[in-house]
C-alpha cells in the first residue's frame, strides 16, 4: 500500500525552550491541510517509555514518517530500537528533522523540503 508520508511533531513536553518560537498549532494545521501528507499528529515526548510504546503500536513497516523534533542524531539514538522492535527500520522509514529554534515559517520550509526528499 503506497500511502503518503505521515508527519509526527514531537513537542518535547511543551516545556522545551527550543520550541518557544514555534506556533505548534499553526505548524500542524498547515502541514495537515496544505501539504501532501497522509495526516499530521502531535506527540508530547517520543523518546521516553510511553513514546516507545506509541511507536511500537503505531508504526507500519511500509510507512514513511517525517518526524519534527530535536537533532536527527538524537532522534535516531532514541527511537531506532522501538522501530526495530515494531518490525520497522528507522533509517529507511524516517526523515528526522530538527525543528528547534526556528520560526513557524522556517519549520514549515523544512517540512516542505523533507516531503520532496521522501517522495
Ligand atoms: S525526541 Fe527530542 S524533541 Fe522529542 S521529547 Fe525527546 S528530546 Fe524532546
Amino acid at each position: 500500500m503506497n500511502k503518503k508520508p505521515r508527519f509526527i511533531m514531537c513537542i518535547c513536553t511543551g516545556q522545551c525552550p527550543g520550541f518557544k518560537s514555534l506556533d505548534l498549532w499553526e505548524l500542524i494545521n498547515t502541514v495537515r491541510q496544505e501539504m501532501d501528507v497522509e495526516y499530521a499528529i502531535v506527540h508530547p515526548q517520543l523518546c521516553v517509555d510511553d513514546g516507545d510504546r506509541f511507536i511500537k503500536d503505531y508504526i507500519r513497516n511500509d510507512g514513511k514518517y517525517i518526524i519534527g523534533a530535536c537533532a536527527p542524531v538524537m532522534q535516531r539514538k532514541m527511537m531506532k530500537d522501538a522501530f526495530t522492535e515494531a518490525g520497522g527500520d528507522f533509517e529507511k522509514q524516517v526523515v528526522p528533522l530538527d525543528l528547534r529554534n526556528l520560526t513557524t515559517e522556517q519549520a514549515l520550509a523544512k517540512v516542505r523540503e523533507a516531503l520532496e526528499i521522501i517522495k
